[in-house]
C-alpha cells in the first residue's frame, strides 16, 4: 500500500529565502520515511527546490492543456518536468476562481500532464452555499467525473485526489470529522466504479483546508483520508514537518 501523502501547496508565496525552508523540510523528510512529503512552490522556485531535495518530490501548481506553442505567460507540463517537477496541482479552487477554469480544462490539462509523464494531484470542493444546501456530494462527485480521465493504467500511482472544501482553505475552519469521512467515503466508492478495486481502493486521497499541526493526528486518522495538501501551514519547515510527523 502506499505511504501517507503529505503535500505542501505555496500558492504564490517564496522567493529564494525559502530555498533553506525547502532544504530543511528536504533533511526532516529523510528521518520520516514512512511519510511521503512534496511540495508544490511557485514555478520561480521550482528548479532550485528540485535541486535541494534528495527525499522529497517537488511538483508544479499548474500547467498548460498544450505542451508547447503560443501562448504568453503560461507554462506546459513538458516544461514543468524539465524543471523538476515530478506531479502537478490541477483544479485548485483558486485557479478555478481566479482563472476560470471549468472541469473540461481541467480535464484537458490533467491529459497533458499524464503524457508529460507527470503525476496529478486533482483538487475538488463545493462552495460554502453548497455545503449548507446538502448538495456537497454530487458537487464533488460532478466535479470529478468530467474532470478525471475515463480510464488511466497504473491509476494509483498516477493520480490522487485532494478534497477542498472551498470555505475552510485559509479560514480556520474545518468540517467535522464525520462530514470529512462522508466525503472521502464518497470519493472513494467513485474511484473504483471509474478504476476498479484494486486501483480505486489504493488510490490517495488527501484532505485539505485549514489542515495544522494541532488538527492533523485526527483528520489524518479518519477513514479513506490518505494525506493532507497544506497550504499556509507549508511554508515554515517547522509546522508542515509536524504536520508530517502526524501522519
Ligand atoms: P490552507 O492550508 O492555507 O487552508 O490551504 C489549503 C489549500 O488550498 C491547499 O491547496
Amino acid at each position: 500500500t502506499l505511504r501517507p501523502y503529505i503535500v505542501g501547496n505555496w500558492k504564490m508565496n517564496g522567493t529564494r529565502a525559502m530555498l533553506s525552508e525547502a532544504r530543511a523540510i528536504d533533511r526532516a523528510a529523510q528521518r520520516y520515511m514512512k511519510v511521503e512529503v512534496a511540495v508544490a512552490p511557485p514555478f520561480t522556485l521550482l528548479h532550485a527546490v528540485h535541486r535541494e531535495a534528495e527525499q522529497i518530490g517537488v511538483g508544479a501548481q499548474d500547467c498548460h492543456a498544450n505542451q508547447d506553442g503560443a501562448h504568453t505567460g503560461d507554462i506546459s507540463a513538458t516544461m514543468a518536468a524539465d524543471a523538476g517537477a515530478k506531479f502537478v496541482i490541477l483544479g485548485h479552487s483558486e485557479r478555478r476562481q481566479d482563472h476560470g477554469e471549468s472541469d473540461a480544462l481541467v480535464l484537458a490539462k490533467t491529459g497533458a500532464a499524464l503524457e508529460a509523464g507527470i503525476n496529478v494531484i486533482l483538487c475538488c470542493g463545493e462552495p460554502l452555499e453548497v455545503r449548507e444546501s446538502g448538495d456537497a456530494e454530487k458537487y464533488v462527485l460532478d466535479q470529478l467525473r468530467q474532470s478525471l480521465p475515463e480510464a488511466l493504467e497504473s491509476a494509483s500511482e498516477r493520480l490522487t485526489v485532494a478534497y477542498e472544501p472551498i470555505w475552510a482553505i485559509g479560514t480556520g475552519k474545518t468540517p467535522t470529522l464525520d462530514d470529512i469521512g462522508e466525503m472521502h467515503a464518497a470519493i472513494r466508492g467513485f474511484l473504483v466504479d471509474r478504476y476498479g478495486a484494486e486501483e480505486g481502493s489504493e488510490m490517495r486521497i488527501l484532505y485539505g483546508g485549514s489542515v495544522k499541526p494541532e488538527n492533523a493526528r485526527e483528520i489524518l486518522a479518519v477513514g479513506d483520508v490518505g494525506g493532507a495538501l497544506v497550504g499556509g501551514a507549508s511554508l515554515t519547515a517547522d509546522s508542515f514537518m509536524n504536520i508530517a510527523l502526524a501522519a
